[in-house]
């Protein structure tokens, strides 16, 4: 897959948006927006997949601050798209644990919250398949925030740069 190119930004809002709609009892906020099309070497279905599975998670594990932020934003290499809540979050010990297979921080309590702790670690693989990144911050009581990173496609040659003598010899 690694020859798909798909906007970033596009695909982070769409499913922003399509959470917004499914959860009005949420307030929805775009902390940081890059305002123009971001491609990322990534199969589309794949980067909202990884989102859906954090944006789910965020709606999952909020109880009494039913906020979730996004924020779309870059660097020379790579595309980040943060997604924020402010829910029970994850202790230190388990952070890098819940990237783990069927790990789920508290069973006896998660059980009533369904699932079976594989999202997270579908969402890394898929991520580090790209050659990207998934990363996760934490503190208990206050929330958490993972933020994936994903390789910018190098941008289309614009018209002028392309070859001028093919173009000069077309008689164009
Ligand atoms: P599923 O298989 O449906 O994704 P799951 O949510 O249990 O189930 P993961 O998405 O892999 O599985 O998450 C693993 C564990 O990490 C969760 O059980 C939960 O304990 C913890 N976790 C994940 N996201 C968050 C979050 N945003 N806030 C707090 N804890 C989280």
């Amino acid at each position: 897959f690694s020859n798909q190119i798909a906007d970033a930004r596009e695909i982070a809002l769409q499913v922003f948006n399509n959470f917004k709609m499914i959860h009005p009892e949420f307030v929805f906020v775009l902390d940081n927006d890059l305002k123009q099309a971001t491609p990322v070497k990534v199969y589309r279905n794949h980067l909202e997949q990884v989102l859906i599975i954090l944006m789910d998670n965020a709606v999952k594990y909020s109880k009494d601050r039913l906020e979730i932020h996004l924020s779309v934003s870059k660097n020379d290499r790579y595309a980040e798209i943060a997604v924020q809540d402010f829910g029970e979050g994850i202790a230190q010990k388990d952070i890098d644990r819940v990237f783990n297979r069927f790990y789920r921080v508290d069973k006896a309590r998660s059980r009533d919250k369904g699932g079976n702790g594989l999202g997270l670690s579908i969402a890394k693989r898929l991520i580090e398949g790209y050659h990207g990144q998934l990363t996760l911050e934490s503190v208990v009581g206050q929330g958490s925030i993972f933020r994936i990173f994903v390789p910018l496609a190098p941008a289309k040659p614009t018209v002028d740069s392309k070859n001028k003598s093919e173009i000069s010899s077309n008689g164009r």
